[in-house]
């Protein structure tokens, strides 16, 4: 195992042997590629994610937070990033390098759909046959998703086997990546999975940070207090802190899903959150040791969040080494406050966010204080994806929010 692939105790390649040699070839392929810009690939990544994604993404002040929460509040407006969230950074980074790579087929996994979507569309604007798979019951929750990837031109792969969600679907690719190595890369979606899957997802996301800190550095003259990142697997976090972890004045925290409750039912084996760094323990998943969602027998338990992209029992072995190390601080906010935050934003800045991006608005409400004189929010996504969620999580509930819902609860919820 390559020793830089490790984070401390975390991170490494738990795979099977059939993976090995792929696994191999890939971590070459990003040493050159990413790592030394051979035959140019950065540079080509950097020109299509600004003329096909539109980068570099804004940096915007939030007039009203900023007066609400008496520190100055700026937004990284990952939202308005090509496909409406940061997923596109590392789907076309990936696609791109399957091509430089000479493989002629593309395969990912997905859960709500947004991975997919994101690389369907790379796919597409890069001319490679792509197939998702998608578990069943994802399939039938996120239909929009599951056309929009079939208008890219995309075939999507049923996955039946257990509860036919994200789980399910990881292994089925990983099974189908066995057995057809030769011709085809696996584009993983978040920072998770064996080495250099963590390192080279980081590295594509990286951009985020990169833009933010000389942002910052050009209309402040300074560096932010803080960074605040909703956390799934993981992937927007890191690309959000990469540039800033060794600025140790910067505060790096990491908004995770407190779902409905921290407390978990072993007898269940259902976790109500998906709270992985702040109460996860350590163990592998998806090959890699990190910090994991598990009983007291070590069985992978089921998570929970409103928000169905932070809906997942693990996360990147970086980001469980970086807060061992105190270096980023995770909070989690729950499924109630995420809903708020997600009014709030739509109702003072005119921005609707993605709801996995509203954890982070949740925490800046609940601890204005925790902050310093200048935060930098990163705002992962946009949440048009949600409005069905939001609707019915909505009706459903007793928050404090101002908004009229009288003609869905007449019409029955539908939309
Ligand atoms: C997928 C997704 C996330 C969670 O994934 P990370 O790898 O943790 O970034 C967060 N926000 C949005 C908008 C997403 O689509």
């Amino acid at each position: 195992m390559s020793e830089t692939g490790k984070f401390g105790q975390y991170g490494g390649q738990y795979v099977p042997e059939a993976l090995m040699p792929a696994i191999e070839e890939l971590t070459d392929a990003y040493e050159r590629y990413v790592l030394d810009n051979e035959d140019g690939f950065m540079d080509e990544f950097r020109e299509r994610l600004r003329d096909f994604g539109g980068r570099p993404t804004p940096l915007q002040y939030a007039d009203q937070l900023s007066e609400r929460y008496d520190t100055d509040v700026y937004l990284k407006r990952e939202d308005l990033l090509h496909g409406g969230a940061h997923k596109l950074n590392n789907a076309l980074g990936q696609v791109l390098l399957a091509k430089y790579m000479g493989k002629d087929r593309i395969i990912a996994e997905t859960g709500a759909g947004q991975h997919g979507t994101a690389t369907a569309m790379a796919a597409a604007h890069l001319d490679m046959p792509c197939e998702i798979y998608m578990g069943r019951t994802d399939i039938n929750r996120q239909r929009p998703n599951v056309f929009r990837m079939r208008l890219n031109g995309a075939e999507v792969n049923p996955v039946t086997v257990g509860r036919g969600t994200l789980k399910e679907a990881i292994s089925e690719t990983m099974r189908d990546w066995a057995t057809t190595v030769e011709t085809t890369h696996y584009v993983i979606g978040s920072i998770v999975g064996p080495d250099p899957f963590p390192r080279m997802v980081r590295d594509f996301h990286r951009v985020i940070s990169d833009e933010m800190r000389e942002q910052s550095l050009d209309r402040l003259g300074r560096l932010p207090d803080s960074v605040l990142a909703c956390a799934g697997g993981g992937s927007n976090t890191m690309g959000a802190f990469a540039e800033f972890v060794d600025d140790d004045a910067v505060d790096l925290v990491a908004v995770e899903a407190g779902g409905s409750s921290l407390t978990v039912d072993e007898d269940e084996g259902v976790a109500p959150n998906s709270a992985t760094l702040s109460t996860g323990v350590e163990g592998v998943l998806h090959g890699a040791r990190t910090k994991l969602l598990q009983d007291s027998d070590g069985q992978i338990m089921e998570s929970h969040s409103v928000s169905a992209g932070l809906d997942y029992a693990g996360v990147g072995p970086e980001l469980a080494y970086l807060v061992d190390e105190g270096r980023v601080t995770p909070v989690n906010v729950g499924d109630d406050a995420a809903l708020e935050g997600f009014h709030r934003l739509s109702q003072e800045e005119g921005i609707i966010p993605a709801l996995e991006t509203a954890h982070a608005f949740g925490y800046l409400h609940e601890n204005p204080d925790a902050v310093g004189d200048v935060t930098l929010i990163n705002v992962s996504g946009r949440g048009d994806k949600d409005l069905e969620t939001v609707i019915e999580e909505t009706e459903k509930r007793d928050l404090d929010v101002d908004v009229e819902m009288s003609v869905f609860e007449s019409s029955g919820g539908a939309m």
